[in-house]
This record gives C-alpha cells, sequence and structure tokens, in this order.
C-alpha cells in the first residue's frame, strides 16, 4: 500500500487543484481591461472598478518601468495578477496588445492553462483576437468566450455563435444566455437550469451591478418579447445539442460562452465562477522528452519571459517562471537546466504591473518573478532535484521586417554583442542571409514595439545606436533548402535563415504574392507558425 493511497491529496496536489492560470485574449477595445479590472474587483483586489477607468488612471494595473514605456503611457510588460476567489487562487496573465503587441504577447500563451477569448458584441471576430486563438489552438490551450459590451447596440447572440463556429470552428456551448438584445440588456439565463438573474446598472457603472433572481413566471410577465425571444433561442440551441461539453472544451474544439459588459460588472462574477468550475487546473506538462512531469515532483518551473530595465537604476532583468511542479520557496538554490549552473531565489517577486512583493512560495499554476536573471532566456527550465527540461517555447510567424545598422563605425563590436545578446534572449528574432551578408542583418518582430526595444536597449544597455530601415515584408513561411533555392531572386520574396534555430524563413511582401508562389509551386514547402516550427 503507497502513502499515495492513505494520503490521496499531497499538499502540493491540493494547492495546484486550486489554481487557474489564464489570460483574456482580444483584440484593443473590445475591454481586457475593463475586464481585468472587473474580475479584481469581484475578487475585491480593487476596491471601486470605477476608481481606475481611463488609460491614465490604469496606474495600479500597468507597469510603467521602462523610460519608454513611461514616455508613451503603455505597458510593454505582461503584468501578472494574482488573487483568491473563494477557494481558488487566480493569476491572470495580461497579454499586451496594440502598439505593445510583441513576442511576449504570444509567450504568455504558454504560461497558462486556458484563455478568455473577449470578443466585442458588435465587432464579433477581429484579427488580433484571432492571431492570439491561433496561438492557443496551436498550443492546446482551451478557450472560454465571453461577449462584452452587451449594454450597448451590437450583433445578435446567435450570430454571433455562428461566426465562431464558422469562422475558427469552434463550437460554442453557451453557458449564460441574455435576455434582450445588445444594448437593451435584461438579465442572463442560466441555458443549464434556466435560472434568470435581472441586473439594475448603476449609472457609470462604478459599483456591481445589482443582481435579482426573478422566477420565470415573473420574468414573462415582466420582460415580454424579450423573456419569450431569449427562450426561443434556447430551445434553438437545446435542439442543435449546444449543452456543455468538457471533453470538447478541453480538446479545443469547443468553447463555453458567456454574455455580459464589464463596464457595468454584468456576468464578471459569473466568468469567475466559470473559470473556477471549468476551466483546467495546472496539468502535467511534457518535458523535452515527452514525458509529463507529475504536478508532485520536485519543483520544475520555465521561463516564458525576460523583461529588462526594469529598474532604471540597475541593469535587472527580471524572468516570469511559471511553476509546473512542486513547491516554490523563496531561498531554493534552482538549477538552470541548461547550463547546469545554480540560480539562487533569494528575492522572488510576486508581479503585479509596477508593485512588486516578496513572495515566500508558490505552487503549480503559479508566476514567480525572478530577478538578477540575466543567465536566464524564454523557455529555459529552472528545477531542482534530478535534471528535468521542458520544450523550448517556438517562435511564432514575425510580421514586421527591418534592416538593423550601426550607426556609428566606431561601435560595431558593441553592435554585434548587442545584436547577439537581444537575440539570445528573443527580445526580436535575428534573420541573416548570405545576400545581405552579416554587417546588416534583419530583425524580425510580430510587433513593431519590438523593433523599439532592441533600438532602444542597443543604445541604451550597448551603447551602440542604430538605424532601422523597414522592408516591405508582411508574411513568413518556414520553407526548406528547396524552397529557398527556388524562390531565390523573385520579386516580392526574400529568404533568410533564423539565427536563433537555423530555420529558413520564406518572406512575401503581401499575403497574395505567398498565394500567387504557391498556385505556382505547389509542392514547395511553406509552413506556416507558430504550428509549424
Ligand atoms: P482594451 O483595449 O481591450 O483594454 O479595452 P478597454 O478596457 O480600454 O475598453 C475600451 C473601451 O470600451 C473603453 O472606453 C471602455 O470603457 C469600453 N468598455 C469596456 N467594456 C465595456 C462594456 O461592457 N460596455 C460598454 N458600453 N463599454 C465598455
Amino acid at each position: 500500500m503507497t502513502a499515495a493511497a492513505d494520503q490521496p491529496t499531497s499538499p502540493v496536489l491540493a494547492e495546484a487543484a486550486r489554481r487557474r492560470t489564464f489570460a483574456v485574449i482580444s483584440h484593443p477595445d473590445a475591454g481586457k481591461s475593463t475586464l481585468t479590472e472587473a474580475l479584481a474587483l469581484h475578487a475585491e483586489v480593487i476596491d471601486s472598478a470605477g476608481a481606475v477607468h481611463g488609460k491614465s488612471g490604469r496606474r495600479g494595473v500597468t507597469s510603467d518601468w521602462m523610460e519608454m514605456e513611461r514616455k508613451r503611457g503603455i505597458s510593454i510588460t505582461s503584468a501578472v495578477l494574482e488573487f483568491t476567489y473563494g477557494d481558488a487562487v487566480i493569476n491572470l496573465l495580461d497579454t499586451p496588445g496594440h502598439g505593445d503587441f510583441s513576442e511576449d504577447t504570444y509567450r504568455v500563451l504558454a504560461a497558462v492553462d486556458a484563455a478568455v477569448m473577449l470578443l466585442d458584441a458588435a465587432k464579433g471576430l477581429e484579427p488580433q483576437t484571432l492571431k492570439l486563438f491561433d496561438v492557443c489552438r496551436s498550443r492546446g490551450v482551451p478557450v472560454l468566450t465571453f461577449v462584452n459590451k452587451w449594454d450597448r447596440p451590437g450583433r445578435e447572440a446567435l450570430e454571433l455563435l455562428d461566426e465562431v463556429e464558422q469562422r475558427i470552428g469552434l463550437r460554442p456551448m453557451p453557458v449564460t444566455w441574455p435576455v434582450g438584445f445588445a444594448g437593451d440588456l435584461r438579465g442572463l439565463v442560466e441555458v443549464a437550469t434556466g435560472d434568470f438573474t435581472r441586473f439594475r446598472r448603476t449609472a457609470g457603472g462604478a459599483t456591481r451591478a445589482e443582481a435579482e433572481h426573478v422566477p420565470a413566471e415573473r420574468a414573462a410577465a415582466e420582460e415580454g418579447a424579450a423573456w419569450s425571444t431569449a427562450q426561443d433561442e434556447l430551445a434553438l440551441l437545446t435542439e442543435i445539442g449546444a449543452g456543455f461539453d468538457e471533453k470538447d472544451f478541453l480538446a479545443g474544439t469547443a468553447t463555453p460562452v458567456l454574455f455580459g459588459a464589464a463596464l457595468s460588472n454584468i456576468g464578471v462574477a459569473r466568468l469567475l465562477d466559470a473559470l473556477v468550475a471549468l476551466a483546467p487546473g495546472p496539468g502535467e506538462r511534457d518535458d523535452v522528452d515527452g514525458r509529463p512531469r507529475p504536478l508532485d515532483a520536485p519543483f520544475s518551473g520555465f521561463v516564458f519571459k525576460v523583461q529588462a530595465g526594469m529598474d532604471p537604476s540597475h541593469r535587472d532583468r527580471m524572468a516570469f517562471m511559471r511553476v509546473c511542479s512542486g513547491r516554490f520557496e523563496r531561498g531554493m538554490v534552482l538549477t538552470h537546466a541548461a547550463t547546469g549552473k545554480p540560480f539562487a531565489t533569494k528575492y522572488a517577486q510576486a508581479v503585479f504591473g509596477q508593485q512588486r512583493t516578496t513572495l515566500d512560495e508558490a505552487y503549480p499554476g503559479d508566476i514567480v518573478g525572478l530577478v538578477n536573471a540575466g543567465a536566464l532566456r524564454p523557455g529555459d527550465t529552472l528545477h531542482d532535484g534530478p535534471r528535468v527540461e521542458f520544450p523550448p517555447i517556438p517562435s511564432f510567424a514575425p510580421e514586421h521586417f527591418a534592416v538593423v545598422r550601426s550607426a556609428d563605425s566606431g561601435k560595431h563590436k558593441q553592435f554585434r554583442r548587442g545584436i547577439d545578446q537581444l537575440d539570445g534572449e528573443g527580445v526580436v528574432q535575428v534573420l541573416r542571409s548570405d545576400l545581405r551578408g552579416d554587417q546588416a542583418p534583419v530583425l524580425a518582430a510580430v510587433g513593431p514595439l519590438q523593433f523599439e526595444v532592441a533600438t532602444h536597449r542597443l543604445e541604451s544597455e550597448f551603447h551602440a545606436p542604430v538605424t532601422l530601415e523597414p522592408l516591405g515584408y508582411s508574411v513568413a513561411r518556414v520553407t526548406d533548402a528547396e524552397g529557398a533555392a527556388t524562390l531565390q531572386g523573385q520579386s516580392e520574396v526574400e529568404v533568410f535563415t533564423r539565427r536563433s534555430d537555423g530555420a529558413l524563413l520564406a518572406v512575401f511582401a503581401h499575403p497574395w504574392r505567398l498565394e500567387s508562389v504557391r498556385r505556382r509551386y505547389p509542392d514547395l514547402r511553406l509552413d506556416a507558425m507558430p504550428a509549424g516550427t
């Protein structure tokens, strides 16, 4: 008889089971910041959602570590918001968007167990949502959908569900259903039970929406046509079998859908409940050999992003590590799997935007901020006990390309060192080709912010001022030697070698140029990323 049978749940397993680690994926303006604040409000982290509305008022949630960040008033760093909700410990990882969209935005999705796809009721699926969704799909991250802004005019609920199913092949499974069309929200029905919650909005949405449970007969009498429409729609949903199916959700083929209005705190608590009830807790992560790492194995974690220059007075680096197994205790001396060297964790921190607090312990699903992390790279494993290593985080398809040149002919050495460093850290992808030579490498990024960060660091840290010359490419595919030979010299196409992994990237000026090449050479290898790398 093993000890495990006597004690079915080890403390680590029990702690892990309480964790829900997720990110919100959305297009700018869909309401991610508003939702984040509303979620935190429900967990009573922030006193009043009204107090942090507006970009300028978000200092508590966003971060302004870098000088550049302050100037632009944006958040480069993914803030991590950890809070307890009932028995659950919620880790909400921010996925920066807009101008601060970068490879880090994607890497965050390597560190979560679920994602909330936030849709604007008037707009449905938007480009950035689709990009982020693709990454979730390629990583097998299950997705819940929250249709936001139901307090103002938008599209029809069934039409939105149809769009999700048709465009991204995700079968919608409504958990709640709106009574009243977008712009005239009366309340939400629980699809599974038929329970109706009616809301009364308060001016400005500064406080929680007042919720009232109303029995069906009264709702039918008081809400009239809105009620009967919702009932008809629910009947239709039952007919097509849109009920919740956990297997399909976890397999990434179906998505629970909830409706609400983050600004008015409507449906937000319900979303938290759904996350706790439906979203998976931390699972066993496969190591490089494909062996699942048990949650209660000795400590292990991996770095999903490294942030430089967070403290202007020190050249510090903070690495954000996701715990995969075991109990983390501040002060532990871990092993850095890539080098076999010890890594001391005396200054481990919990990071929430600008605020850092000393962190004493962490469990699978938690995020630990490690300072003095100059040796750590995104994807690196840290562990206790026998060696374990997790697979690298894939590089993602760049969409922005620029030639970088040293602006000071006396600084070539610094320039090269800086480029090597940024490449190693995954700040930007560095591409080369025989045609262009090594004096002027090409930087490639998923968002232009990566160029700004690279330029800023080359100048401030390596004293190597540079010039950037944008290249007019926007699409990249992975090819092979044959592809490279075929495409050599063709117009609006160029082939590069990515320095970090030696992948051959064919880059195209436009999607239609890629299509024309495909038509002409149907057998050429042109794999999409991230799945193709
Ligand atoms: P983000 O860019 O995704 O972080 O979006 P924000 O949270 O900044 O929201 C964009 C705009 O939409 C802001 O003006 C918000 O006040 C507004 N907004 C967010 N959620 C709602 C909502 O539920 N209803 C309405 N009417 N407006 C909302």
